[in-house]
């Protein structure tokens, strides 16, 4: 089936048969994004989550100089 990446509009033709394709099919408002807006994401959340997990360690730190 043909999918459009919702970011840059560039049009893919992913397997009927594949995760993505059933996944668009039961949601339709399910976004599909291309492989490399997906990159892109993926490291913006990657990038998010290393920020939590710094801060969640400097907490703890903190935490431990009181006791
Ligand atoms: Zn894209």
């Amino acid at each position: 089936m043909q999918v459009k990446c919702v970011l840059c509009d560039v049009v893919e033709n992913i397997d009927d048969y594949s995760l993505e394709a059933k996944r668009l099919r039961n949601r339709k408002t399910h976004m599909y994004l291309c492989g490399s807006c997906n990159e892109r994401i993926k490291e913006k959340t990657l990038d998010r989550h290393a920020t939590g997990k710094f801060r969640l360690f400097e907490e703890k730190k903190k935490e431990d100089e009181l006791i």
